[in-house]
């Protein structure tokens, strides 16, 4: 009988191990949107978009080889046996999952098949394509050893190839992507997400093809500007599977053989992808990573309830400019340069004191790239509480960072247009500038842009003093 592909978190066609077994048969695509019904915590409204646009272009790819994509919602354990049902397959194959919970499905899956459909073969695991390294055999609370052990010890094999030739077999019935209603319409919030990005295998592959020609030609120094194009934004292409960092890594690597990038610019490269390797062997030390703190001794920390802060902030209406300019990039893009997350997240979590849980939770809905590992470990990590964190009472100045970081302030005049008109030597700070200054740019603070919402120095003071009250308890 024909085969059916579950696909998952893998939605491409090239570098799919699964699929490459799958194609030996006449072929069934299969996606289950599981929407928390296996216990996994339900998509954000940014990787929803996502998701539809990505589905999409998979079904569009499999249909020009005459591959139908079959879509169902509900329990995978229920779904997936249901279409191998239907469909008289004899082979189901999946790529292993590297989340606990994706792991608790695909045991439901197997499980279910092995009890209703005994002759259905199934094949999962035939080699790891969405790490580089494989969680279970290696552990660690510490980046620097944890990535210097993955180095030397996983390299990725060489990508394999899409499936020269796919063979369709009969369809059976799919639900209408459209049902789903993965996107916005009342609103249609979603105009900046489409003009910023191509979701789907072949917008992937041409980030990455631009990123080799640019970016990170000096990413090893320049990925902290959010100024500039120094990064390879694949993040989102990433976390839905669309290219695996075995790509990256083979392309990375052969642009240094033939000099076209530096060994110091691909070696950081390759590092920033080690941290997506650490945040997902914690999510495996930690199923309960974006609930509970690494740290227990922050259980008691005395995060302050103020709705109001939490909304100036989603909104970037903070009064300060690299804090507002990044809140709203995100918003309006669904992504946020890297820089400005650590600052807008330690914002959040020491000048506000709002839990750094509140926060996690509006990054996972407005993130493209919204993951359950690099989210919430990332959250743990600014805050101080999480595995191998920035200490607590390191407290990031939001003026020097917006000054440092985005030095001309391009970045800020782009998403903070009302303060376009202030000088350099102001714009970080717009509350020190005098009043002539401030009424020549038409900028009334209270009115065309806030006040700052905390003093920075009360705000710091503020926070040592409410670690101090948790401190002894290491
Ligand atoms: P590049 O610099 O081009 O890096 C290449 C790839 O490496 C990225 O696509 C990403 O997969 C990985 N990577 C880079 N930096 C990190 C990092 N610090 N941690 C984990 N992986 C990394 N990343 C997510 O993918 N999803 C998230 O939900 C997410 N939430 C974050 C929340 C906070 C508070 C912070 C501080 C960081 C978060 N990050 C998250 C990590 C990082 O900001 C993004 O991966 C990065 O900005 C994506 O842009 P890029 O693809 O251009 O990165």
């Amino acid at each position: 009988g024909p085969s059916v592909m579950w696909f998952r978190t893998d939605l491409r066609l090239a570098d799919n191990p699964a699929l490459a077994v799958a194609a030996e048969r006449p072929l069934v695509a299969l996606y289950v949107l599981d929407d928390g019904a296996n216990g996994a915590r339900p998509l954000g409204g940014a990787a929803r978009w996502w998701l539809a646009r990505s589905l999409r272009a998979l079904a569009a790819a499999l249909a020009a080889q005459g591959v139908p994509l079959i879509l169902r919602r509900g329990a995978a354990a229920e779904a997936v046996p249901a279409v191998l049902r239907e469909t008289g397959a004899g082979l189901l194959a999946f790529n292993p999952g590297e989340t606990p919970i994706d792991r608790a499905a695909e045991g439901a899956v197997t499980a279910a098949v092995a009890k209703s459909l005994p002759h259905v073969a199934v094949s999962h695991g035939v080699r790891r394509s969405a790490l580089i390294h494989d969680p279970a055999s290696v552990g660690g609370r510490v980046f620097t050893p944890f990535w210097k052990h993955i180095r030397a010890a996983f390299v990725p094999p060489p990508p394999l190839p899409a499936p020269d030739r796919l063979a369709g077999a009969a369809a059976v019935r799919s639900d209408a992507l459209n049902d789903w209603e993965l996107e916005p319409t009342a609103p249609d919030w979603a105009g900046g997400l489409d003009e910023s990005w191509a979701p789907g295998e072949a917008g992937a592959a041409k980030r990455l093809a631009d990123f080799l020609d640019g970016g990170l030609t000096g990413y090893a120094t320049l990925r902290d500007r959010p100024d500039l194009d120094h990064v390879s934004r694949l993040s989102p292409h990433l976390r839905f599977g669309e290219i695996t960092p075995a790509q990256l890594w083979h392309a990375a690597r052969a642009a240094m053989a033939s000099g076209r990038a530096t060994s110091l610019d691909v070696e950081k490269f390759l590092t920033e992808l080690g941290w997506r390797e650490f945040s997902y062997n914690l999510l495996n030390q930690r199923p309960l990573l974006a609930e509970a703190n690494i740290q227990p001794r922050f259980d008691a920390f005395p995060w302050r309830q103020d709705e109001a802060s939490l909304a100036a902030w989603q909104r970037g209406l903070t009064g300060y400019p690299i804090v507002d300019a990044g809140m709203r990039q995100l918003w309006q893009t669904g992504w946020m340069h890297n820089r400005v997350r650590m600052v807008v997240a330690s914002f959040l979590v020491k000048h506000l004191l709002q839990d750094w849980r509140a926060g996690e939770a509006w990054f996972w809905d407005t993130l493209v790239d919204a993951d359950p590992a690099s989210n919430p470990a990332s959250w743990q990590w600014v805050a101080g509480c999480g595995a191998d964190a920035a200490p607590y009472f390191r407290i990031f100045n939001p003026v020097l960072q917006g000054e440092k970081f985005d030095p001309h302030g391009d970045y800020v005049r782009r998403w903070v247009p009302e303060l376009t008109d202030l000088p350099n030597a102001v714009l970080h700070r717009p509350w020190t500038a005098p009043p002539g200054v401030l009424s020549a740019a038409g900028v009334t603070l209270g009115e065309s842009y806030p006040a700052p919402l905390v003093d920075h120095a009360h705000a710091r003071a503020r926070a040592l003093a409410a670690f101090q009250t948790i401190k002894a308890k290491a």
